[in-house]
C-alpha cells in the first residue's frame, strides 16, 4: 500500500487545503497539550517553504448544532503561529465570506486556519454539496490527519475525491509503519494487547493471528480469555458475552501454531483504591479483582518480547493510572523500549504510559491515531487513506 506523498506534488503558488488533526485537549479554554499541533508542523513547513498557500482545516471536540464559542479554533491558530513563527489567520467561518476573503488575500507561503469544520452540518454526513464547497476553496488537497482517517467525513473523504489528493508526512509515516506490521513483518512478530475491553481489540487479534508468532494478552481484556479457560477471576472486569469469541480466537491460534500468552499471576485487590497483592492466577478469591499482571507474568512476557523482531503493542497491562497497579505496564513498556525490534505502539492510554515513563523516543513508531490505528491493523479500509491511494489528478 502506497499513498501519493505531498513530496511529489507541485504546490508552488497553489491553494492547498490541508486536513490536520488539531483536536487538542482543552482545559478551561486553554490548550493543555499541543502535541497534535506540533505533529503537523513538518508538513505545514514543507508547504510554506514550497510557496504554497496553506489553508488548514480541522475539527475540535463535538459541537452539536453549529458554532459553539468554546470550540472555536482561534486559540489554536495563535498557538500554531507561535510554534511556526509566522502569522496564522483564523477565519471566522469554514466556507463562508470570512474564509473566502482570507483566502483571496493570501500570498504564497501564507497560512489560514478555517473555523472548526464540525460547525458545518455537512461535515460528519460527508454531504457532497459541502465537500464541493470545501473543494472550491483550493487547488489541491493534503491529508495529514491520521487520527480522523477512519471517518468518512467531508473533510477527510468527500473532498479528497474532488481535488488532486496527497498524503502529508504524518499519514505517510503511519501507513508505512502500520503497513510494515501487516506486510512481511520480520519474525518473530509479537503482538501485545491489553486495555479495558476484549470487544475493542478482538478484531486486531483475529486479523493478526496468521501474521504473528505470539500474542500476549494482558489488562482487563485478559480476564475474558481467562474466563474462557475456566479460571475463577472473582470480581475482575470481564465481558462474559465475549467468552466464546475469545475461545474461538485461542483455538484458531493453537491451530496456526501461534502462542497465546495469558497472565499466570496477577495483582489483586478488593477495591480499585486499595493496595495490590500478588496472587497466582488459580488463587483469586471471589471478592477480589485483577488490576494488574503479576511479576511471574511480567517475566514470562518479557522473555517473549526479548526475542521479537517486530512488536505491536496496544493497551496497558493493568490500571496503570493507579501506582499500586502500574508495575506490569511499566515493565512491559521497558521491555518494548529495550528491544531492538521494529516496535509500534498505538492507543491513547498506552502512549500516555510511555510518555509518563519517558520512553517514547525508544519506540520505532508511535501511532497518533487510537481508533484509526486499530482499524488499520484490523485490516479494514480507512476512507481517508483509501482516497489517497486512488489517482485523482484531474476533475
Ligand atoms: P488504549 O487507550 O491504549 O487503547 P484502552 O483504552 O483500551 O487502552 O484501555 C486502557 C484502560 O484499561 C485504562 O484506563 C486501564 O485502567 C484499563 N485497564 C487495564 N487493565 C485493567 C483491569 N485489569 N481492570 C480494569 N481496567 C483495566
Ligand atoms: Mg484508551
Amino acid at each position: 500500500m502506497k499513498t501519493r506523498s505531498v513530496r511529489a506534488a507541485d504546490v508552488a503558488g497553489k491553494r492547498v487545503l490541508m486536513r490536520v488533526d488539531f483536536n487538542v485537549p482543552l482545559q478551561a479554554g486553554r490548550i493543555s497539550d499541543d502535541t497534535r499541533i506540533r505533529a503537523a508542523l513538518p508538513t505545514i513547513r514543507f508547504l510554506v517553504e514550497k510557496d504554497a498557500r496553506v489553508i488548514l482545516v480541522s475539527h475540535l471536540g463535538r459541537p452539536k448544532n453549529g458554532p459553539e464559542d468554546k470550540l472555536r479554533l482561534r486559540p489554536i491558530a495563535d498557538r500554531l503561529s507561535r510554534l511556526i513563527d509566522k502569522p496564522v489567520r483564523a477565519a471566522a467561518d469554514v466556507i463562508g465570506p470570512d474564509a473566502r476573503a482570507a483566502i483571496d488575500a493570501m500570498v504564497n507561503g501564507d497560512i489560514v486556519l478555517l473555523e472548526n469544520v464540525r460547525f458545518e452540518p455537512g461535515e460528519e454526513k460527508n454531504d457532497p454539496a459541502f465537500a464541493e464547497q470545501l473543494a472550491d476553496l483550493a487547488d489541491l488537497y493534503v491529508n495529514d490527519a491520521f487520527g480522523s482517517a477512519h471517518r468518512s467525513h467531508a473533510s477527510t473523504d468527500g473532498v479528497a475525491h474532488l481535488l488532486p489528493a496527497y498524503a502529508g508526512f504524518l499519514i505517510d509515516a503511519e501507513v508505512e509503519a502500520l503497513g510494515r506490521l501487516l506486510t512481511n513483518p520480520e519474525r518473530p512478530f509479537v503482538a501485545i494487547l491489553g486495555g479495558a475491553k476484549v470487544s475493542d481489540k478482538i478484531g486486531v487479534i483475529e486479523h493478526l493471528l496468521d501474521r504473528v508468532d505470539a500474542v500476549i494478552v494482558g489488562g482487563g481484556m485478559a480476564n475474558t480469555f481467562l474466563l474462557a479457560e475456566g479460571v475463577k477471576i472473582g470480581r475482575s472486569l470481564s465481558e462474559p458475552d465475549r467468552v466464546d469469541q475469545a475461545s474461538t480466537a485461542a483455538a484458531k491460534a493453537k491451530e496456526l501454531g501461534v502462542d497465546v500468552l495469558l497472565p499466570i499471576d496477577a495483582v489483586v485487590s478488593v477495591s480499585i483504591d486499595g493496595e495490590g497483592a500478588p496472587a497466582a492466577i488459580d488463587a483469586i478469591a471471589d471478592d477480589q479483582a485483577i488490576f494488574d499482571i503479576g511479576p511471574l507474568s511480567v517475566e514470562l512476557f518479557r522473555q517473549t518480547i526479548a526475542g521479537a523482531k517486530t512488536i505491536f503493542w496496544n493497551g496497558p497491562m493493568g490500571v496503570f493510572e493507579k501506582p499500586a497497579f502500574a508495575s506490569g505496564t511499566r515493565a512491559i513498556a521497558e521491555a518494548v523500549a529495550a528491544s531492538s525490534a521494529f516496535s509500534v505502539v498505538g492507543g491513547g492510554d498506552s502512549v500516555a504510559a510511555l510518555e509518563q515513563m519517558g520512553l517514547v523516543d525508544r519506540i520505532s513508531h508511535i501511532s497518533t491515531g487510537g481508533g484509526a490505528s486499530l482499524e488499520f491493523v484490523e485490516g479494514r479500509q480507512l476512507p481517508g487513506i483509501t482516497a489517497l491511494l486512488e489517482r485523482k489528478d484531474a476533475h
